[in-house]
């Protein structure tokens, strides 16, 4: 499995932690993050898509 580290994009740096199974370190950056934090960037990347769709959907309309 393969978990793109969400603090500075490493794609096979991340190992998740075993002693608690919801956190993750990243062997690139040297930090760790925890599920609240991804669920917090997927919520941020979630609205840039929404944004980006409706800037779509407004440009197509014109
Ligand atoms: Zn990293």
């Amino acid at each position: 499995m393969n978990i793109k580290c969400i603090l500075c994009n490493a794609e096979d740096g991340v190992c998740l932690v075993l002693s608690d199974c919801q956190s993750f370190h990243c062997k690139e950056c040297g930090e760790g993050f925890d599920l609240d934090d991804v669920e917090t960037r997927i919520k941020e990347l979630r609205k840039m898509v929404c944004v980006a769709n409706a800037a779509k959907t407004a440009a197509e309309k014109e």
